[in-house]
């Protein structure tokens, strides 16, 4: 007793200094009392002694033991790295490190404007409220040992709690029309309390729980108020869960940990189990039976990998595993080996829907992370040590046929060439209209390179951007009329993965009036001829288009060519082939491998207009070469009679030797 009433004292002397929180007793009523440990705090509860209650409250919990994070094993081992130690410092100027698309960080004012909106949009307001810099400031508290960082986040947490009051409407802010206050704080609310971001807070205060609880900062009467507002947090995620999607996903997870890290709770059990129940729910609904996550983005199949693999890391280091059936296990499994199959030799991802590109070293984390749990699998362990152990799949290309990923390949090393193609079902919201498009990888280099998303949502100006980097157009990929899609709901008609001339053939009902059929060859194992076919009843300008590779590459408008030239080794040669009238247009394209973040290429459009039924037929030529000069001459023609719905034919000549005869007959 002795020992907590000392504690008591130093805490009430720095509590002084942050005049901004109070004993809150209803913690109190929010905790099972009976459970073990918290003897003593019942009954200094029970005898009206709240102060001393809270004391042997934070007691117990500094001195906690079995109950961790996957992130956070053993608070004395934390490193920081210099990113984060960046935002813990700047944070303490009150520069909040919001969102990576927003460098460098804004100024939130000395008295801290929560509602400060520099630019409109939504993700910087939203992200804002995930506090990410509050954990680099607890990993530079234990790492430096120094207060200043455990005061500042202390006043930062009360000082957000104060300013940002949740407002329950119902979706109605807008109703609230008599009181200006009570408006803007529900107006405010649908940002610091979107339930994406409560979730986010949720997890991440586990982390900061852990971080800072030995600082005298921390004292019983700030215990009080972070057991109350966190509670809040798990309350209003429990009476507002997304519908669908990511979000739902990452909310499930982050309400397990709040389960299992703060068992002390009342309704601790029923956090776990409602995290447990949707998980092994959703992961039936969100990942097709290939392995493939719906929102048909390689940046949401990643983040949903995450989601449920550190589900079942704070089940393991927490003793229920068994709650999560095999099945689960099973498909978080074949999440990761689709992942390993559509991304490149250098560990990176194709741009697809609104990816980002993600590195080798943030994949090598993963991948270690992953070969944790799945000891057995060789392939995961071969990407974990880059080769060392483990082994590589038994196979090359590969179809992911639910998901509409198609993965032609040569070889799995860095001089390999591999195709990704995307061509399946509507998907989920960050999904984009591209269906028939792809990605290609030659000897070190991705060529054709997705033009990515760049921004998400927000103001007019916002948006855009986004519906730039989301049109059709701006895909490689056939449009009418440069026209989004109208319907995205591809068919594969023929995929065959093997042999010299290995063939997909994949179908659009692109608009009302105009199907898009497909037609990749992959000959010799070393390059490619594309068909592409409009057909219909639609009238307008049919386009064709390529976006080029950033850089000089040199082009003939009669030819319809263009030739890289890159230091290197990963060229190509490109022709496209037409009717007659077939006219080529560059213009100004863009790529954006990370938020907010562009620079300029050309995208290529073979425009044909089409003024009857008759349908539009193009033979692209992609043929990869390390080294420039010395073209050989390309040409192609069909050697059919013309458009035929279950067969195709036609021949392709490469210099004055490389003559192909092509096609296929459907079923
Ligand atoms: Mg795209």
């Amino acid at each position: 007793m002795k020992r907590t009433i000392i504690a008591a004292t130093a805490c009430l002397m720095a509590a002084c200094v942050l005049n901004a929180q109070e004993l809150r007793p209803e913690a109190f009523d929010l905790l099972n009392l009976d459970y073990p440990g918290l003897e003593e705090v019942k009954a200094l509860h029970e005898d009206g002694k709240d102060s001393l209650a809270a004391v042997s409250l934070l007691d117990y919990y500094r001195h906690r033991t079995g109950i961790l994070t996957p992130e956070i094993r053993n608070v004395k081992k934390v490193k920081i790295s210099r990113q984060q130690q960046q935002w813990a410092d700047d944070a303490l100027d009150h520069r909040f490190f919001a969102h990576y698309g927003y460098q460098p960080s804004y100024d939130y004012g000395d008295d801290i404007d929560w509602r400060y909106w520099p630019v409109r949009d939504n993700e910087l307001r939203w992200q804002l409220h995930r506090h990410k810099w509050f954990t680099p400031m607890g990993y530079a508290y234990r790492v430096s040992g120094d207060e200043k960082y455990a005061k500042e986040w202390v006043s930062q947490y009360m000082d957000w709690i104060h300013k940002n009051p949740l407002v329950e409407t119902g979706g109605n802010e807008y109703e609230i029309t008599d009181d200006s206050q009570l408006k803007a704080d529900a107006e405010n609310s649908r940002f610091a309390w979107r339930p994406l971001e409560v979730s986010h807070r949720l997890q991440d205060q586990c982390f900061q729980f852990q971080l800072f609880i030995d600082s005298p900062y921390f004292t019983p009467a700030f215990l009080t108020e972070f057991l109350v507002n966190y509670h809040r947090h798990a309350v209003h995620i429990m009476g507002n869960w997304s519908e669908k999607g990511n979000h739902l996903l990452f909310e499930a997870q982050r309400m397990l940990y709040a389960g299992s890290f703060f068992p002390e709770f009342r309704e601790a059990a029923a956090w776990r189990q409602s995290g447990v129940d949707i998980l092994n729910e959703e992961i039936g609904v969100q990942v097709y039976d290939d392995g493939g996550q719906f929102e048909l983005d390689p940046h949401y199949h990643l983040a949903s990998i995450d989601i449920f693999v550190k589900a079942l890391q704070i089940a393991d280091l927490n003793g229920f595993r068994n709650e999560f059936p095999q099945n689960y296990i099973n498909t978080v499994e074949k999440m990761i080996v689709f992942y390993a199959n559509i991304c490149f030799p250098d560990y990176t991802n194709p741009l697809f829907s609104d990816a980002k590109l993600t590195g080798k070293r943030d994949m090598l984390r993963h991948y270690r992370k992953w070969s944790d749990i799945f000891p057995d699998n060789l392939f995961i362990k071969y990407l974990a040590t880059e080769g060392k152990e483990g082994a590589l799949p038994d196979y090359l290309s590969k179809g992911f046929l639910t998901s509409g990923f198609f993965v032609f390949r040569n070889g799995w090393g860095m001089d390999a060439t591999q195709m990704v193609v995307k061509a399946g079902p509507e998907g989920e919201w960050h999904c984009q209209p591209d269906n028939g498009t792809f990605e290609l990888w030659y000897n070190g280099r991705t060529l054709f390179q997705d033009s990515g998303s760049y921004v998400y949502a927000g103001d007019k100006e916002v948006m855009e951007w986004r519906n730039w980097f989301r049109a059709s157009a701006h895909h490689n990929t056939l449009t009418l009329g440069n026209r989004d899609f109208e319907t995205t709901e591809s068919k594969t008609l023929l995929w065959q993965p093997e042999g010299d001339v290995q063939i997909l053939v994949t179908e659009n009902p692109s608009y009302s009036g105009l199907t898009h059929r497909r037609s990749v060859f992959f000959v010799d194992r070393t390059w490619f001829v594309i068909v592409d076919e409009a057909y219909g009843d639609a009238k307008g300008t049919v386009n064709l288009h390529y976006q080029m590779p950033r850089g000089n590459v040199p082009n003939s408008r009669e030819d319809m060519t263009f030739y890289t030239d890159f230091e290197g080794g990963s060229n190509f040669m490109f022709r496209c082939f037409g009717p007659e009238g077939m006219s080529m247009k560059k213009e100004k394209g863009w790529i954006s491998t990370s938020y907010m973040k562009k620079s300029q290429r050309i995208d290529a459009s073979f425009n044909v207009r089409k003024d009857d039924s008759t349908p539009v037929r193009y033979i692209t030529i992609i043929y990869p070469k390390a080294k420039a000069g010395k073209e050989p001459s390309m040409n192609a023609k069909f050697t059919d009679r013309g458009f035929h719905d279950g067969s195709l034919k036609l021949q392709v000549k490469i210099g004055k030797e490389k003559k192909r005869t092509l096609g296929y007959t459907l079923d």
